[in-house]
């Protein structure tokens, strides 16, 4: 038998939930800490930093996603990569670069994707059960998708009435796409539609904001790339504990089948 005396590398493409260790995966916990290299947005991985004792810690920025893929790939023909994304790292997040990178290379190394809690559902989360049944997500980000593209998308899902998930609703280079978005949810949603604006959730400086489409232009200052926005459906509505608001709920329908 020949001894294999090669080091075989694997790569994980991990996702890291919203931010606080308690929400990330066992899974993603224990791949981390069996890696030499940990690949990542200083944003990501700065609140990782007990767990990155005694590895080798690259650190990248917004805009170098296609290097941070090729140089995670090349690590991993001989090492343990881990790259990591917030949220999941196959929703807007660095899993589909690292795989089509991996495709048009020669490399054929040990891949594992590790689920992580979406903005979407850390966001849901904070205020109920705004997204019960179908749903759909959309980013208003036109860095890679043309803005018109953008836009039938959300006429689409306007138009059948499904609770939808706004990730990347605002930024410097690109302040007008949530007013954008909320014309068209308008055209389609009436005005009483509830809308929860969710920042940094499940994370330090977390803040919600429950309004209704009539109202949303007065709380628009408080959306930005930290924030989520969840536009409920035609069923949607607030959700009271008393007088207070504590969100949205979609009901799935079990009200039509049994008395409660
Ligand atoms: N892969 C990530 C999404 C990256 S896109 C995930 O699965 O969550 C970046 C966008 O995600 C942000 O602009 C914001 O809309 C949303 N986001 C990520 N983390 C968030 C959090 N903790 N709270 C609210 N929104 C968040």
């Amino acid at each position: 038998m020949p001894l294999h005396t090669k080091q075989q590398g694997s790569l994980s493409i991990i996702g890291l939930g919203p931010g606080r260790r308690e929400h990330m995966t066992p899974r993603a916990l224990k791949v981390i800490a069996s890696s030499e290299y940990v690949i990542g947005n200083a944003l990501y991985l700065d609140p990782l930093e007990p767990l990155l004792t005694g590895k080798t810690v690259i650190r990248s920025s917004m805009g170098k996603e296609v290097e941070r893929a090729k140089q995670a790939i090349e690590l991993a023909e001989s090492h343990a990569v881990a790259i990591v994304s917030g949220g999941d790292a196959g929703v807007y997040g660095m899993a589909s670069i690292v795989l089509e990178v991996l495709e048009h290379s020669n490399a054929y190394i040990e891949v594992e994707v590790i689920p992580g809690v979406t903005a979407a559902n850390a966001a849901a989360s904070r205020i109920g059960s705004p997204l019960s049944g179908d749903f759909a997500v959309i980013s208003l980000s036109d860095l890679l998708t043309p803005l018109e593209v953008i836009e039938q998308r959300l006429d689409a899902v306007f138009s059948v009435g499904i609770p939808v998930v706004l990730y990347n609703p605002k930024s410097r280079g690109r302040p007008h796409n949530f007013a954008l978005a909320i014309e068209h949810a308008r055209r389609y949603l009436g005005a009483e539609t509830p809308i929860a604006i969710v920042r940094n959730a499940l994370r330090d400086g977390e803040e919600v904001i429950i309004t209704t489409l009539a109202d949303v232009e007065n709380i628009e200052y408080a959306v930005d790339m930290h924030t989520t926005v969840i536009i409920g459906g035609k069923e949607s509505r607030i959700w009271r504990m008393g007088n207070d608001v504590k969100g949205i709920i979609t009901p799935r329908g079990y009200h039509h089948k049994y008395v409660y």
